[in-house]
């Protein structure tokens, strides 16, 4: 019923915000509602900040990836967080971890460039007494980016802290038993957050938790799935290579084509002169 809106492109990336996403934003206002327009936008503004960072931590993985060759196919922010979905996980252990800790990096820099543009404009540091309006506002966007560094690396397979463990374990075990451990610990911290949350009437929090567990139990069926299939058939076969580029000539030659050519959609000879379809001969 209602799609994702496009936010745009990040670094070549189409980025979407999902509708649930805008339950946030409405969630924050009912919340501040009564509170004095000022509050309200300025917690609104918050929000906004926040997911900007979210939308980079995901860019994070997604120029990591591509340094590997692996494309995204597109960013989509959701009201518990981001999501880049890579056209694959890379299987080298060492390439999988780079990726997965390229995002936590992101939010490390941005807290950097925070403090520094803080103290570089003269204001105080985040944590300091009787902060003023500018102070009142990178310093919760600051926090927040040391959260989503310290949240995302916990060792809760799928989280990136949990994609880092799986890599570590596939050092010295397969890939299906390091998933397999990997999911097994991230379900134990799932159900620690979704205690958490509950305990403390934290609903983002059960929410991801649930997250945590669904999608961890996804990825390990893909992974067997995975290893079953080629236990059953052998290795992927390697990528057919691209014929190599014509050279001029040849292509000028191919370009200037006479004679008959099969169209086997519409299952007529096609008559070419020089390059150009003239006309069909019913077969
Ligand atoms: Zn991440």
């Amino acid at each position: 019923m209602f799609g994702s809106l496009k936010l745009g492109k990040f670094f070549g990336i189409d980025t979407y915000v999902h509708p649930t996403f805008w339950l946030l934003p409405l969630f924050v206002l009912i919340q501040t509602f009564g509170t004095g327009l000022t509050n309200v936008g300025f917690n609104l503004l918050f929000v906004f900040a926040v997911f900007f960072c979210v939308a980079m931590h995901e860019v994070g993985h997604a120029l990591a990836a591509r340094a590997y060759g692996i494309g995204t196919r597109d960013i989509t922010l959701y009201p518990i967080g981001g999501v880049a979905m890579l056209e694959r996980i890379p299987e080298q252990p060492w390439r999988e971890v780079a990726v997965a800790l390229a995002g936590p990096a992101v939010n490390v820099v941005i807290a950097l460039a925070l403090l520094i543009g803080l103290a570089a404009s003269g204001f105080g540091a985040p944590w300091g007494d009787e902060p003023n309006v500018v102070e009142r506002f990178v310093g919760p966007v600051f926090w927040a980016n040391v959260v989503l560094c310290g949240f995302n690396l916990l060792p809760a397979f799928p989280m990136d802290g949990g994609r880092v463990l799986r890599a570590l374990l596939a050092l010295c075990r397969t890939r299906l038993r390091a998933t397999e451990l990997a999911v097994y610990v991230g379900t134990v911290v799932a159900v620690g957050m979704f205690v958490t949350g509950a305990a403390l009437g934290e609903l983002g929090l059960m929410l991801v938790a649930a997250f945590v567990w669904f999608v961890g139990q996804a990825e390990l069926a893909n992974v067997r799935m995975v290893t079953e299939a080629r236990r059953l058939y052998g290795p992927p076969p390697p990528l057919i290579p691209s014929p190599p580029p014509l050279d001029p000539e040849a292509e000028l030659a191919a370009r200037r084509f006479s004679g008959l050519a099969w169209d086997p959609t519409r299952r007529v000879w096609v008559q070419w002169v020089n390059g150009v379809p003239v006309r069909d001969i019913p077969a």
